[in-house]
This record gives C-alpha cells, structure tokens and sequence, in this order.
C-alpha cells in the first residue's frame, strides 16, 4: 500500500507547531508510515521546530513514546496511525489517525457475495476507514442486509476495532450472524472472529478483494490449547512486564506470580520493551511465560516462540481457576 495513500494532516501539523513555543517535536509513526518520517520532519522544521523522527517500532496508541520524548527534551509528540487511547499529561500529544484516502466500495460490493448466507451484519473497521462505514452500510442495505454498527464507548469511534479491544464488535455480536471488517490485512479481523465467533469476512479496500478469515480461528484455539496444556508441566515460569506506556500492569503481574508459586511452581517478574523469541531465549532455565503485556502477542506470534506464551486468562485456565470454554466465549481480550 502506498504511503500517498493517507491523509497525513500536513496542514494541521504545520498549524500546531506554527502557532506554539514548540521547540523539538518527536514523532512517532508505524512501521507501513515509517517512509514518510524525513518529510514530515522537514515540514516539522520548516514551521520552526527541531524534529526528532523515532525508528524504534510502533505498533498501537498503547506504545506512546514518553520515556523517550522526556530524555529528548521534546515538548510535542506527533503520533501517528492510532486514535488516542489513554489520557496522560506527561507530555503535549497530538495523533493524527492517518485516514485512508481510498474508496471501500469496490471490496465491500466484492464481500456482498461471501455475506450471502446471512442477513444481519456487523459493520467494524480499523481507524483508518471509520469514516467510510456510512458508505460500507448503503451498500449492505442496499443488498438487503440489515447492520449493526457497535459503540460501547471503550474506543473513540463507533464501530472501530483496535488490535486488542473488539468491544464495538462484541457489543452488537448477540444480534448479528457475521461480521464484516473493512480494513487490510488479517490482523483486526482474526481478533473480531475470536472476540465474537462469528463468521468473519474481510473487506481488503488496498488490495480490493474480499475473503473469509473465520476459518483460521480453529487452528488458533488448537495451538493456545496446545501451550496452555504444555505450561501445565512447566515448573519455572516467567512473568512477563511490557514497558510500553499502554502496556505496562505490574499490579496484574505481581497477582499471577503470586498465584503461580501458590501452586508450588516458581516464578519470576521480567520487564522489557520487546518481547521477541531472542529476548526470552536469554532465560533457558524458564520454561514458560504469562505475558502480561500485548495480548495478541501470545495469540499471533505463537510458532516464534520456543516455549509457551500464556495471557493472564490462559494462565487462570492454566491454574484451574477459569474454564475453557470462558475463555474462549470472552476472554481472549480481557486481560
Ligand atoms: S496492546 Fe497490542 S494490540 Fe493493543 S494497541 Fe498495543 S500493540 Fe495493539
């Protein structure tokens, strides 16, 4: 997908540093933007400001670059791609939700086929095609599909999906028979299969096709089955804590360590920014991980990994003190 192919705010941008004493402006852009950082940072200049452009990855409004924009003495954070998550006065933020500036219509008319066995539909989106879900929602009416679009009030817009809160989704799931996510990529559509278990089908606006994703879900409860019943012999785990400004929830990690040497095994806490498999491989006397950070870290990344990756839910199932089938009818999110 082309980067052209987003409304970057170049105006506002210029707008916010022009009329303020904003000295060094650090911005933060996600890993498909990341091109676009040397010329937002001359624009950045040009309006009278230093740029500072982080290449440390971002991947959601949870990873706000604080710490960093702190010992940079910047005194702006432009953050783009994600709509603002958590309210913090730390340092003046400004996020610019960079739209998709292309049509949704030829992929949603290209689902309306796929949708045929059902009449109500759920209508979700990424942040970037939010303001096309209007458009998205005629076209089903107009094949005759009645639509839901959820607002549960978690996330900033109505029927918007982020990579780990589907509440849009689950708030209007009991009276729809499938959903369509309109948006790139399998990531956001394989959380609303999961969040709803419902039939999911995207609608891909950048490559223009429709397909099912909901036939991946299976495969995915079989191998977090797979790790919860393999951290089940595991006598040494690890308590993983995110760094990440969204992320981090040292209280819920401190409570399953305990909760895991109540049960005679060992534990301990580790913090880090990255979880990636070379970070862990440097424990080889652990023999299992609860990740309290990103929770779809352990529903993705799962053939990365040598050892087990539970989230705190897995880990209670783990423990026996939730079910399976709780987990799995609600749980995959809430942790
Ligand atoms: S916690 Fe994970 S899924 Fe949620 S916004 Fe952050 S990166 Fe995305």
């Amino acid at each position: 997908m082309k980067t052209t192919s987003f409304d970057l705010e170049e105006k506002r941008l210029k707008k916010e540093i022009s009329k303020g004493k904003i000295k060094i402006v650090l911005v933060q852009l996600p890993e498909g933007l990341k091109a676009e950082g040397t010329r937002l940072a001359a624009l950045i200049e040009d309006a009278g400001a230093l740029a500072i452009v982080s290449a440390d990855p971002c991947y959601g409004a949870c990873d706000l670059a604080l710490p960093d924009a702190e010992s940079l003495g910047a005194d702006l954070i432009v953050h783009y791609g994600h709509s603002s998550q958590t309210k913090q006065e730390r340092v003046p933020t400004i996020y610019m939700e960079a739209r998709a500036k292309i049509s949704v219509k030829e992929a949603v008319k290209k689902a309306i086929p796929l949708l045929e066995p059902w009449s109500n539909i759920g209508l979700v989106a990424t942040v970037q095609h939010v303001h096309k879900l209007d458009e998205a929602k005629i076209l089903l009416l107009e094949a005759g599909k009645t639509v839901a679009i959820g607002d549960a009030g978690l996330v900033k817009y109505p029927g918007q999906v982020i990579g780990c809160n589907f509440s849009n989704a689950q708030s209007v799931s009991e009276e729809v028979e499938a959903f369509l996510f309109v948006g790139g990529g399998r990531f956001h559509a394989i959380g609303v299969a999961l969040a709803t278990a419902k039939p999911t089908i995207i609608a891909d606006p950048y490559e223009k096709r429709a397909y099912p994703i909901h036939d991946e879900v299976p495969r995915i409860l079989k191998q977090r089955w797979a790790s919860i019943s393999e951290a089940k012999e595991a006598e040494n785990f690890g308590v993983l804590i995110g760094l990440k400004s969204g992320q981090k929830r040292i209280k819920e990690a401190v409570k399953i360590k305990e909760k895991l040497q109540k049960s005679g095994r060992k534990a301990t806490l580790l913090a880090l920014r990255e979880i990636t498999p070379n970070a862990l491989m440097q424990f080889p006397n652990i023999d299992a991980f609860v990740n309290t950070a990103c929770p779809r870290l352990s529903l993705d990344d799962t053939p990365s990994f040598l050892k087990p990756i539970l989230s705190l839910n897995e880990a209670l199932v783990m423990l026996g003190e939730m079910d399976w089938e709780e987990l799995c009818r609600k749980g995959w999110f809430e942790n």
